[in-house]
């Protein structure tokens, strides 16, 4: 099985040829992060238009590098959601086509099943998993009881992980994203400054980030009306041990509450060093449970995690019709009923 992927959900226009599901035969990222830096986050409408500038460039680019003709693929897989409306569409009608003229079956797959499907490239996954899929948008728990079979059981209340990164970088003054950057201080400071870790003691698992994200908000703000200057080194040491002691309890408790073969971690905040360390030392103490980190070069947006998710669903007989559309706010839950019609 050969296929084709795309992924254009927010700022990453990313093309990928992969074969059965776990081997990258080609794969072209094309970031916009500098057209958006000067807003201090995504712009809809520009990216709408460097995913059109850029996607049928990618696409040659991706079968010239794999070394393949259209005549190769078995399938087409594309991300219908979520992210920008926009953005998705252009990836949508570029998946479409091809599969529309080279009689392609279409693919549709949910962006964070991508992410979590990117483990396969480390090794294959085994049932039942448990996903931390930590990201720009999401801070959830993803239980897999079999292949294809996708649970949220711990979600967060307001803001995802990543986006609270962000938000406290640009207090910080950094540029957007600021997840690496902080990630990169937080190791160089110590934690001095007192930040609140929500939802700590309620057993359940769901998340909370927008208490943190305020403090560190009114720190910088206070600090600024008595003209005081905050250690930013030591800010982001503080805000990151913080971050890292909300992840690594919820996901002990997790792992007690289903203690499954596997335990992935995936989206763009699992680059994160911290995190990573730390979730290595907690799989310690779970000697039964396999701890699979999704590639560093893979935890962010790219099209070859789509082209593994989309390897699996397409096994499952997933398709789409020509009637796929943008689903902007889709979750998994939506999984099921969303993707019942087929091709005509
Ligand atoms: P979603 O996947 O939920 O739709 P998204 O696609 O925008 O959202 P990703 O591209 O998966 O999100 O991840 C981007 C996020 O990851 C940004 O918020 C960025 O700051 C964060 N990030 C990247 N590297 C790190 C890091 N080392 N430490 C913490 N956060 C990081
Ligand atoms: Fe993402
Ligand atoms: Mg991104």
């Amino acid at each position: 099985r050969i296929i084709l992927a795309f992924e254009s959900s927010a700022d990453e226009t990313s093309v990928a040829i992969i074969k059965n599901g776990n081997e990258i035969l080609s794969l072209e990222i094309a970031t916009q992060i500098k057209s958006h830096q000067r807003f201090g986050g995504i712009v809809p409408e520009v990216a709408s238009r460097h995913h059109i500038e850029q996607i049928t460039l990618l696409v040659e680019a991706a079968l010239s590098d794999a070394q393949l003709t259209y005549d190769d693929l078995t399938a087409v897989a594309v991300t219908y959601g979520p992210g920008l409306v926009g953005a998705l569409l252009i990836g949508i009608t570029a998946a479409k086509t091809i599969a529309w003229a080279h009689n392609l079956p279409l693919v549709p797959v949910v962006h964070m099943a991508g992410h979590i499907s990117a483990a396969q490239f480390v090794e294959p996954i085994q049932y039942p998993a448990l996903a931390l899929m930590v990201s720009g948008g999401h801070t959830e728990f993803v239980l897999m009881n079999s292949e294809n079979d996708y649970v949220v059981v711990g979600d967060t209340r307001d803001d995802a992980v990543g986006e609270s990164y962000d938000k406290v970088g640009r207090t910080m003054g950094l540029s957007y994203p600021a997840g690496k950057t902080i990630d990169q201080m937080a190791h160089q400071g110590e934690s001095t400054y007192q930040l609140p870790r929500a939802l700590m003691n309620d057993g359940k698992l769901d998340f909370s980030f927008s208490g943190l994200k305020s403090a560190v908000i009114n720190l910088k703000h206070n600090a600024d009306q008595r003209s005081e200057t905050l250690d930013l080194t030591n800010l982001a040491t503080s805000f990151q041990s913080a971050v890292l002691e909300i992840l690594l309890t919820k996901t002990r408790l997790a792992l007690e509450k289903y203690p499954v073969k596997m335990f992935i971690v995936a989206g763009g905040v699992a680059a994160n060093q911290g995190l990573r360390d730390g979730l290595d030392q907690l799989s310690a103490e779970f000697e039964q449970i396999k701890l699979v980190k999704v590639p560093l070069e893979l935890a962010g947006d790219n099209a070859a995690m789509i082209g593994a998710a989309g390897d699996i669903a397409y096994r499952h007989g997933k398709r789409a019709g020509w009637d796929l559309n943008a689903k902007p706010g889709l979750d998994f839950d939506y999984l099921s009923p969303e993707i019942e019609f087929k091709v005509p």
